[in-house]
């Protein structure tokens, strides 16, 4: 049975959709099948996964007009499936929240494919509105990029309250797997401050691997390749690496 991570912060350019489409493929490339799911309309996993974004995909699957099953769609990296955002998966962040009980449709639609993946990572878009709360309900566990910025702390006592209240009410399997230090300079004092800020707020929460800031993780969605295939050796690869063994180590 698989295990499904939602990757969260309602911040936007905090590293989620980097660190779904990352991890997946070092997940991958330990040879489990795995499917990103990209619940963002914008769909940058999609595109950094090298898929196009006109067939069906999440949009389908949340109306119920296509089993997930059908919806899958394979990407040029071995073990590595996507079910995409297509531009019509804006829409439901208006049609959602007409209908009763549409918080499980995600989770209802996704649940079958447990058989299928051994990991599945839902790429939620920047905000706490219907589509990352049907992420949330889908889950098992959640991931929490956190810029490594002054403004990192901000927000995310908020996060975790959003957190709590949809494990009482929706999902009481959720838990969060950790939170994730992205985009780290290591040679700012900065940096250093929000990473020993962060660790003090939420001991035993943040995960030790560190991602830093790196050239090749910011170019590789050009190419539509997750890292470790645009530069398996760069500092990003390295780090993937080591996260995608810490999650999997957490269980
Ligand atoms: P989100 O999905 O939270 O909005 P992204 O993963 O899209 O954030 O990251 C925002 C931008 O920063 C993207 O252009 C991405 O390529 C870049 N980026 C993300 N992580 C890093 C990193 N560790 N080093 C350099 N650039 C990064
Ligand atoms: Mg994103």
């Amino acid at each position: 049975m698989g295990t499904i991570y939602a990757i969260a912060n309602q911040k936007g350019g905090v590293g989620k959709t980097t660190t779904a489409v990352n991890v997946a493929a070092c997940i991958a490339a330990a040879g489990y099948e795995t499917l990103v799911v990209d619940v963002d309309p914008q769909g940058n996993a999609t595109v950094g996964l090298g898929v196009d974004r006109d067939s069906a995909g999440v949009y389908e699957v949340l109306t119920g007009e296509l089993p997930a099953a059908e919806a899958i769609r394979p990407t040029a990296i071995d073990h590595l499936s996507i079910l995409v955002s297509t531009p019509d998966l804006a829409g439901a962040t208006m049609e959602l929240p007409r209908s009763a009980g549409s918080e499980m449709r995600l989770r209802d639609a996704i649940a079958p494919l447990r058989e299928d993946f051994a990991f599945i990572l839902l790429d939620c878009p920047p905000s706490l509105g219907p589509l990352t709360v049907n992420a949330l309900v889908a889950a098992d566990r959640v991931i929490v990029p956190v810029q490594t910025e002054y403004f990192a702390l901000e927000g995310l006592a908020g996060l975790l309250d959003t957190l709590s209240l949809i494990q009482r009410e929706l999902n009481p399997r959720l838990t969060v797997a950790g939170m994730l230090l992205t985009m780290h300079d290591a040679r700012t004092k900065l940096a250093q401050d929000v990473e020993r800020e962060v660790r003090e707020h939420f001991p035993a929460l943040v995960f030790d691997t560190v991602i830093p800031r790196n050239v090749r993780l910011g170019e590789a969605p050009s190419y539509g390749v997750p890292v470790i295939h645009h530069d398996p050796h760069c500092a990003g690869s390295e780090a993937y690496f080591e996260l995608a063994k810490e999650v999997a180590a957490r269980g």
